[in-house]
């Protein structure tokens, strides 16, 4: 290679993510390993697109994003007010924005074991370290103790995801109010990614928000209202906070897309709201489809979600994750191995049913021939 692209030290260590590469391989085949639901935008919120399209002209909107959207995202979190947001290019870019804010080069982050993939990759283009606690199988909750011990280490920030993308597991009202509690002695940032918070199946899970309004709540548009590519998510928090993080989001990206933010007004309409209940019932069918299909076909123990779309399924008497992974891709189906989200999801797959539930079927028969008395 080119001496002259060496990559920064930051980079240096990122490799691909280990979905990409199951991806890639894996073209034809049935994806379970999607994070993203395939329905359309709801309907309104596109033909408002349609509209500011024809009629509007497209500037950038202030860096902190439109008033009136940051207004109504605030109308979701009890107390806050438009300040309390910063409207980001997706929950990514205000991970990123957060991170790079407040971590300095060495700092430690503290995120759970298993998490999601973006989070070390954040973190070591911050140039700080990552430290981590225990989420053990099969429960997936974590483990306060240590989450105490490792605060005695002083992390700068703590990044927590309910529902959990991979487990699927959420964290109750009493665990994040011990996570906030344990993190504010700690003089420590804890940042919660609520992106999978909408896509419940029973309960509507906390938010952080509703114990404190210390720290800092970020979400999205993605995967609630099927909008993975219009790249629309947000950050609440203190206003202090959010002028720290702009610092970032502004130079990085100035604003979220004008076209996006003048859509997602649509979302705040009673027919806005009722295209995304009907989305959160269809994500329930397709739930539900996926956990009959394993018990009968599939007959391994799962952890079901209880938000966003992931299970966990156990093939530890098969083996490795990754070799199950590599054997099931080879049958013609796309799974994640738990190995890539960290030691604890070792033994499991992660299978998403947002995929359609013509393929949710093909993708159970398939793992069922592909596993079928094959044991290690
Ligand atoms: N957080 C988690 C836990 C995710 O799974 C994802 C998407 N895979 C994101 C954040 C980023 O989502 P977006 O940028 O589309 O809002």
């Amino acid at each position: 290679m080119n001496e002259i692209y060496r990559p920064a030290d930051r980079i240096a260590s990122i490799r691909p993510s280990v979905i990409r590469q199951f991806f890639d391989r894996g073209k034809g085949s049935i994806n379970l390993g999607l994070g993203e639901p395939d329905f359309f935008t709801p309907r309104s919120i596109r033909q408002r697109a349609l509209e500011v399209l024809q009629k509007e002209k497209l500037p950038y909107t202030a860096n902190f994003g439109l008033p009136q959207l940051r207004e109504q995202i605030a109308s979701w979190y009890p107390g806050a007010t438009a300040e309390n947001v910063l409207i980001t290019a997706g929950s990514q870019e205000a991970l990123f924005s957060a991170v790079l804010a407040f971590v300095n080069p060495e700092d430690e982050v503290l995120i759970s074991d298993p998490a999601f993939l973006a989070y070390p990759a954040l973190v070591q283009i911050a140039a700080g370290r990552i430290s981590t606690y225990p989420m053990p199988a099969p429960g997936f909750h974590p483990d306060l103790l240590a989450v105490r011990t490792k605060m005695k280490r002083s992390p700068r920030m703590m990044l927590i995801n309910s529902p959990s993308n991979p487990t699927g597991q959420t964290l109750s009202q009493d665990e994040l109010q011990s996570l906030s509690a344990i993190a504010s002695e700690g003089h420590c940032i804890l940042v919660s990614d609520e992106i999978y918070r909408e896509v419940y199946f029973t309960r509507r899970p906390a938010s952080l928000w509703d114990v404190t309004q210390q720290h800092l709540v970020i979400s999205g548009f993605s995967k609630t209202y099927s909008m993975t590519g219009w790249r629309l998510g947000w950050v609440v928090g203190p206003g202090e906070a959010l002028g720290r993080i702009n610092l970032i989001h502004a130079y990085a990206v100035t604003c979220a897309s004008t076209l996006s933010q003048r859509a997602a007004l649509a979302a705040f309409t009673a027919e806005g709201e009722r295209e995304r209940e009907d989305l959160r019932l269809q994500l329930n069918n397709r739930r539900d489809l996926m956990a009959q299909l394993l018990q009968t076909k599939v007959k391994l123990p799962f952890v079901a979600p209880q938000g966003g779309f992931y299970f966990m399924l156990d093939v530890s008497s098969f083996g490795k994750s990754l070799d199950v992974a590599e054997r099931l891709l080879q049958g013609g189906v796309i799974t994640v191995p738990g190995s890539a989200f960290g030691k604890n999801a070792e033994g499991f797959l992660r299978l998403s049913c947002s995929a359609s539930e013509k393929d949710i079927e093909e993708g159970m028969d398939r793992i069922s021939k592909v596993l079928s008395g094959r044991k290690k």
